[in-house]
């Protein structure tokens, strides 16, 4: 995989799918033959990120924390000004961090449902401008959302989730417009049931429900995700912005 930037921030990196994406891109050098330095954003679990960074480091690679709470504005616009300032600036952000408040739509709460609208898509504008205006600078950036499948059929009991994730791909196509001007790519991945946390409570009829309509006949690994983002950051998909690629072992062709 060729990579011509440096910096990469990884949001929601101290588990799951972002923790993968974290250490995957850790173990990628540059055109310049330097490492890839990753930052690894987390709210609130400091061990889980300092093994994550020393996991990289141990590898060889370059790894550095960034605490805040992707939905504090404030926060998220000091991470980004931190990285752009430091050497080499921002070259890459993965916008990953989500949550899930499922519910039936008629017991679902107005609150609930923008409480997942703010984490999952306002926090994601936040990300996304913020890292065209110091891309932009640059002239040189790719950014990667995290939408979900869900955006693409719906679900029962995630109109807030579906709601968020459909935003997300919308809006990240609205800013690939914006960012061609300046040679800046945004760029989405859909993933299907991947194994982590967000599905732990998967009930086992529900799970072997969605078996049923999975091609591929299995959940998917974070690590596979991971793959896919990377290969939309680097400079292997210099020509695609504006797509929206599909990780989900068929489940939704
Ligand atoms: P996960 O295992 O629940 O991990 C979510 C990560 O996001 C955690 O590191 C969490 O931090 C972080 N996070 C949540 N809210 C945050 C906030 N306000 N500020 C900073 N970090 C925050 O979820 P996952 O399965 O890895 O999902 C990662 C992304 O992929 C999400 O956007 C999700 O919607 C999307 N996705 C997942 C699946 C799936 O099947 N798993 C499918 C489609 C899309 P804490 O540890 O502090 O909670």
């Amino acid at each position: 995989m060729e990579f011509s930037g440096h910096n990469v921030l990884v949001t929601g990196a101290n588990r799951g799918i972002g923790r993968a994406i974290a250490l995957l891109l850790g173990g990628y050098r540059n055109k310049d033959d330097q490492p890839l330095k990753v930052w690894i954003n987390y709210r609130s679990n400091h061990e889980e990120a300092d093994t994550l960074k020393q996991e990289i480091e141990k590898a060889g690679g370059r790894a550095a924390l960034v605490k805040f709470d992707v939905t504090c504005e404030e926060a998220f616009v000091e991470g980004i000004k931190t990285i752009a300032d430091s050497d080499g600036g921002l070259s890459y952000l993965v916008n990953n961090a989500g949550i899930v408040l499922d519910k039936l739509a008629v017991r679902m709460k107005t609150q609930e449902f923008l409480q997942v609208l703010e984490t999952n898509l306002k926090s994601v504008f936040v990300g996304c401008r913020e890292a065209l205006k110091v891309m932009g600078k640059q002239k040189f950036g790719s950014v990667v959302n995290l939408s979900s499948v869900i955006a693409e059929r719906g679900n029962m009991g995630q109109t807030n989730y579906a709601a968020s994730k459909g935003g997300v791909i919308s809006m990240s196509k609205s800013f690939a417009y914006e960012g061609a001007l300046r040679n800046i790519r945004f760029n989405c991945i859909t993933p299907g049931f991947i194994l982590t946390d967000m599905n732990a409570g998967l009930k086992d009829e529900l799970k072997a429900e969605y078996l049923k309509s999975i091609p591929l006949a299995r959940l998917g690994e974070s690590k596979e995700v991971a793959g896919a983002v990377a290969f939309l950051l680097s400079d292997l998909a210099s020509y695609i912005t504006g797509e929206t690629l599909k990780v989900n072992g068929g489940l939704y062709m």
